[in-house]
């Protein structure tokens, strides 16, 4: 199963002496990503600019071939790349840069994946409110032959326990990914904030946050870009499936958790029971937003078992990871804080969780 990683070893010390050939002064390779037409996947392409970029506005606005991508049609297929966020780029490493960008049609509306653009103008209105974010994104890696990686090929590892945080070569696989990824992160300038192995072998998790307005969906799917990327140069893929394996194996969410400047200061407790009243009367509306398929995919990973809610009901409680909204016990006893919404699906698109939470708990 390490076959591809010791390719790749024996042909790393080649690529870097490629890597590190000089490049011409003020020459900065910006690849540019974006949000596919699936909702769930990222694109990437690199433009040379004759200068070093220090805020996305200064790049120019760039296009691609949307009938390849799932975004337009072959007869008017150009689709636009507005630039508007950067990061440091960790794999060509110097002055080259990493450039998210919003999609927009021909016509110069937003393409129809393209979440950040409502998001945005959501987050500018709420702005006094200064909301906060934190999302803990799990993920399972895949073998090439799309079985999870360092299964038995013909069956299942032991049942879930030791796995969870587990140390130990029989109890996590590919660490040297999430390793990478952690720091690539921290290099490129994501907000990470933490990792951990999960319930189910080869299911893995990063947090990104607190992250503030807009800032939350930038940086997650530049951290997804960068989980993609890394375990892409040790032939691993990753997956953010909610439920990849059928079964007695946990699912992979998105939880979200949530602050706003008045739940955060003494007493704010009383803001974050109103908060949760108003999530409970919009809790189908949520689920839509919680998923590319508008609940599909999350229904097969929230049952009700397996430390998730049911998709049918809405429920809050304290400490209680069987609920929609967890308060986490400390904040009980502290009497402000933040909650936790766990409904989101791994795959969700965060531009769309947090539009969601900020309209109903903040502009209603
Ligand atoms: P869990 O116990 O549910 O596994 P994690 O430690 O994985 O929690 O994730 C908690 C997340 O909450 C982190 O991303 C952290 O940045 C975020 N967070 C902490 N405080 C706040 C806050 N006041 N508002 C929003 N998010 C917060
Ligand atoms: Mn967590
Ligand atoms: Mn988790
Ligand atoms: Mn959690």
């Amino acid at each position: 199963m390490f076959t591809n990683k010791t390719v790749l070893d024996r042909r790393l010390p080649c690529v870097h002496r490629y890597l590190s050939l000089p490049i011409p002064d003020n020459t900065t390779q910006c690849m540019y990503v974006w949000i596919d037409g699936t909702g769930e996947h990222v694109r990437a392409k690199t433009k040379t600019v004759d200068f070093i970029p220090k805020s996305p506005s200064e790049l120019p606005i760039w296009n691609f071939d949307g009938s390849s991508t799932g975004q337009a049609e072959g007869s008017n297929s150009d689709v636009y790349l507005y630039p508007v966020a950067l990061y440091r780029d960790p794999f060509r490493l110097g002055n080259n840069k990493l450039v998210l960008c919003e999609t927009y049609k021909h016509n110069r509306k937003p393409a129809d994946t393209n979440f950040r653009h409502t998001c945005k103008e959501v987050m500018d209105k709420a702005a006094e409110q200064h909301p906060w974010f934190g999302m803990e994104q799990e993920y399972t890696l895949l073998d090439s032959d799309q079985h999870p990686f360092g299964w038995p090929k013909n069956g299942f590892p032991g049942p879930q326990g030791p796995y969870y945080c587990g140390v130990g070569a029989s109890k996590v696989y590919a660490r040297d990914v999430v390793e990478s990824h952690y720091r690539a992160c921290l290099y490129a300038g994501v907000m990470i904030a933490g990792t951990n192995a999960e319930v189910m072998p080869s299911q893995w998790e990063f947090q990104v946050g607190p992250a503030e307005g807009i800032r939350m969906g930038d940086d997650l799917w530049m951290g997804r870009f960068l989980l993609h990327r890394v375990a892409e140069d040790f032939g691993i893929n990753v997956s953010l499936d909610p439920k990849p394996i059928p079964g007695d194996w946990n699912g992979a969410g998105c939880h979200t958790n949530f602050s706003t400047l008045a739940m955060r200061e003494k007493g704010g407790i009383t803001h974050i029971e109103k908060a949760i009243e108003k999530l409970g009367s919009n809790h189908a509306h949520h689920i839509k937003m919680y998923d590319p398929n508008e609940g599909r995919d999350n229904s097969r990973r929230l049952t009700g078992r397996h430390e998730t809610s049911s998709i049918h009901d809405f429920s809050a409680g304290v400490a209680n990871r069987g609920a929609s909204i967890r308060i986490p016990r400390q904040v009980a006893e502290e009497g402000y804080g933040y909650l936790e919404d766990r409904r989101p699906s791994s795959n969700c698109d965060p531009y769309r969780v947090t539009e969601a939470i900020v309209r109903t708990t903040c502009l209603d």
